[in-house]
């Protein structure tokens, strides 16, 4: 089965281009549904979470407190690492059980932070969801409630556009309307289905 590792910056498109893969059919594993289902109680991971910061990192219901999290692992890069050395194997860990898991001519793995954490060996090829900034901050507005300096700072903390572009085997321009994306998802479907009978 042709691997397919699907990524792109924040409000690039990336979950609106899943859902019209998977529309056609196409089996999605979404690394970031993955990463909240191993911060759930009673997860080994989230056990060591509390471990290493205290019991003060949950919620008063038990659940993992993730605005202090991000606090924590902003202000101290050494936490980041810590806590990247927790999640990260478990996240491939469990990618690699669900494609195995899977019978189709290709799947596609979404992974926001492809680059960042230079995963890229996890697939067979690589699509990049790009857009230019100026839609990201337009429609990150328009869909949550944060502020366009917020977003330009998450942008300029995430891969550049070219460091991007430059490991993508494939991409798609989402700097048009729904059409658009949909037309571009389709012919890339297309493409990985053949692609898929050769692998
Ligand atoms: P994030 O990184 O924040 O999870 P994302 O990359 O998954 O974002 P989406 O949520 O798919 O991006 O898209 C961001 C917003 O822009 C959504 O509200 C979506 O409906 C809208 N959107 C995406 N592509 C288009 C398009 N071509 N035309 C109009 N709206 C779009």
């Amino acid at each position: 089965m042709l691997v397919v590792a699907l990524t792109g910056g924040i409000g690039s498109g990336k979950t609106t281009a899943c859902q019209l893969f998977k529309k056609l059919g196409t089996p999605i594993i979404d690394a970031d549904e993955i990463a909240r289902l191993l911060v759930q109680p009673g997860q080994p991971a989230l056990n060591e979470i509390v471990k290493q910061f205290g019991q003060s990192i949950l919620t008063a219901e038990g659940t993992l407190n993730r605005a202090k999290l991000r606090q924590i692992i902003f202000s101290d890069v050494d936490n980041k690492t810590w806590l990247e050395s927790i999640l990260h194997p478990r996240i491939r860990q469990e990618m690699a059980r669900r494609i195995n898991e899977l019978n189709a001519p290709y799947c596609i793995v979404a992974i926001p932070l492809l680059v960042e954490t230079n995963q890229m060996e996890i697939a067979d090829r690589i699509l990049v969801i790009d857009a230019p900034e100026t839609e990201q901050l337009k429609r990150v507005t328009l869909r949550d409630n944060q502020s366009q300096a917020e977003i330009a700072e998450i942008i300029s903390s995430q891969a550049t556009p070219t460091a991007r572009l430059a490991v993508a085997d494939d991409i798609i321009h989402n700097d048009g309307d729904l059409e658009r994306l949909q037309q571009q998802v389709e012919s890339h479907h297309q493409k990985y289905l053949s692609l898929g009978k050769t692998v």
